[in-house]
């Protein structure tokens, strides 16, 4: 898995880690709490779990651009196999499709193939965490009052990208040797929006099965 991170930096900066938290702020404290209980051997249905004293707009911000980054690297290290012939539509098997939208070019729900939405899902988080307006840094500024709702959609979004690779390219996982490093992120990533009712239940169908078979 290291091999595979370090090919996909060496070859599209793409998928680099996109924000970092700046060491000395607060938020880096909290990050280091976050990171240092991940590695503590907790299990992870506890370590999602707000810390006592500590604010929950906080603690979502710090966990939605660390699992942004993870999920970002994640799809980096099997973009290649996921093309324009491999997977026209951005689609979860089947049953489920998804069409992009957003403020600029996407007014209205678009029909795309899965790396073109891929790119602008991870353009459009990137441009979000590093808008002060909505990730304020800065000591004392609050958040927005729709921050909650802003990151619901965030998760919502990037929810489809574990969809998308672990029903397309579970092949790509595997041949890897990427599947528990996957399963890990996914598990954390799954506690944590049930732990605060961030993402609909509806979403989560495509995958229910499998997580009812590994988050138990
Ligand atoms: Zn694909």
């Amino acid at each position: 898995m290291a091999l595979c991170l370090k090919q996909v930096f060496a070859k599209d900066k793409t998928f680099r880690p996109r924000k970092r938290f700046e060491p000395g702020t607060q938020r880096f404290e909290l990050y280091k709490k976050a990171q240092a209980s991940l590695k503590s051997g907790l299990d992870l249905r506890s370590v999602v779990r707000l810390p006592p004293g500590e604010n929950i707009d906080d603690w979502i911000a710090v966990h939605v651009v660390d699992f942004f980054n993870r999920i970002n690297l994640i799809y980096g290290t099997m973009a290649e196999r996921c093309n324009e012939t491999s997977c026209p539509v951005m689609a979860g098997g089947p049953r489920y499709e998804y069409r992009w939208q957003d403020e600029r070019q996407y007014r209205r729900p678009a029909k795309l193939s899965a790396p073109r939405y891929m790119a602008l899902l991870m353009d459009w988080i990137e441009s979000l965490i590093n808008d002060e307006d909505v990730f304020p840094t800065r000591v004392g500024v609050p958040f927005p009052k729709n921050f909650q709702q802003v990151c619901t959609k965030i998760l919502t979004r990037l929810f489809r990208v574990f969809v998308h690779v672990y029903i397309h390219h579970f092949d790509s996982i595997l041949s890897m040797g990427a599947e528990a490093h996957v399963n890990t992120c996914y598990k954390h990533f799954y506690y944590f929006i049930r732990e605060f009712s961030l993402v609909d239940q509806r979403e989560l169908e495509p995958l229910r099965e499998m997580t009812e078979r590994i988050c138990h």
